[in-house]
């Protein structure tokens, strides 16, 4: 039988919650305990998830009970949160961004390695189903040589009104939800990135960045446009794939509302359309009898792999599905965006 591993959570606000949640669903870790510096969550951890409180962090690093130590704080202490826990001797599943900066973040890597422990980054949206599912036609060559693909979170509520709308405790929504998709973006393309440009936006908070638009130019010229916006109250698609014989296309969060668009031979005589002012013909839309609407194609739900994970290389029988040298490009990408911001230029990336 597979040992089963003891997890603490430190930090018991929403993640903290959904950390919870999910392992009560595992097979293979077992949350026990909670820690959070507000005795309200920790009120909430006891009677609501049954889960012993400590008295305070150090009071968890000594519970010999404990495997692995689960960082879901802000941004700004889970440097000095994992390195205290790495170096008590335990385990680490740190939430992202996993640090501030590339510094903190090669120092965690550093620590991890010198007390030969695990370090792994909850980067939990290379398992979402619309990702795996542009992937899968991004790898299969479908749409022909692929040369664009934009992908969006949109939302109309502003920063949420916690620790996110100060950049001193690591908010803005390039660290919040820039990461996830840029993780996503250099998980897909198995290429160098060569150029990077990225805008900021700050139209509900004068200090955070409410809202990234990131390009990145890949070695064949794949642009691949990242945006994250929190005023957009008309969302655009979360992802749009061209390629040079298709397109593929996810409109909302989920894999229902999507198709790919493909061409099945020779355009044929083009009718012109009337617009506004004119007729075009290099507009018009394709004849229906010259392409083919395709569903997307199906994928693995993965439900539960990354805790699985933890556990089969903690057993010595996997490597890490998320391992930290991909999480320091990500980190280094991310600080390349604000330089390219900051110079308003692309600037070079590998
Ligand atoms: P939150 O504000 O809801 O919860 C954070 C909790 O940490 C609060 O209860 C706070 O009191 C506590 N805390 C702060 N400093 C502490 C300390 N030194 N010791 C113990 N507790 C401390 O924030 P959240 O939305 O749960 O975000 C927490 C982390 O999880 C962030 O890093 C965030 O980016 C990440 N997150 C990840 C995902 C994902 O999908 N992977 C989703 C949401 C949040």
């Amino acid at each position: 039988m597979s040992k089963i591993y003891n997890a603490a959570i430190v930090g018991f606000g929403g993640q903290g919650h959904w950390h919870s949640f999910l392992l009560n669903k595992s097979d293979r870790i077992n949350c026990i305990g909670a820690y959070d510096i507000r005795a309200e969550r920790n009120e909430v951890a006891a009677n609501e998830y049954n889960l012993h409180v400590y008295n305070d962090y150090e009071d968890m690093l000594n519970d010999e009970k404990v495997d692995i130590i689960i960082v879901a704080t802000p941004n700004d202490v889970h440097h000095d949160l994992v390195v205290d826990a790495l170096k008590a001797g335990k385990n680490v599943i740190c939430e992202k961004p996993v640090a501030m900066n590339s510094i903190e973040l090669e120092d965690m890597i550093k620590t991890a390695k010198e007390c030969g422990k695990l370090l792994m980054v909850n980067q939990n949206r290379r398992w979402d189903e619309d990702f795996l599912i542009m992937k899968e036609i991004y790898q299969s060559a479908d749409l022909g040589p692929v040369h664009r693909i934009e992908r969006r979170v949109h939302g109309a509520h502003g920063i949420p009104g916690d620790w996110r709308q100060y950049p001193e405790y690591g908010g803005g929504m390039m660290l919040d939800w820039g990461v996830h998709l840029l993780d996503q973006m250099l998980q897909m393309i198995p290429e160098k990135l060569k150029k990077v440009y990225c805008t900021l936006s700050y139209v509900t908070n004068e200090r955070c960045d409410d809202g990234i638009t990131v390009i990145s130019t890949f070695e064949s010229g794949l642009v691949y446009v990242v945006e994250v916006g929190t005023s957009n109250f008309i969302p655009l698609p979360s992802w749009y794939m061209l390629g040079r014989d298709g397109t593929a296309i996810i409109r909302g969060w989920g894999a229902q509302d999507g198709e790919i668009v493909k061409s099945t031979g020779p355009d044929g005589e083009v009718v012109p359309v009337l617009t506004a002012n004119g007729i075009t013909k290099t507009m018009a839309p394709r004849r229906d009898d010259t392409i083919e609407h395709k569903p997307l194609p199906t994928v693995d739900k993965c439900y539960g792999v990354f805790y699985k994970n933890v556990a089969d290389v903690l057993d010595g029988t996997a490597e890490q599905a998320i391992s930290n040298e991909s999480v320091l490009r990500v980190m280094r990408l991310m600080e390349a965006a604000f330089k390219s911001a900051k110079l308003n230029e692309a600037v070079d990336f590998e």
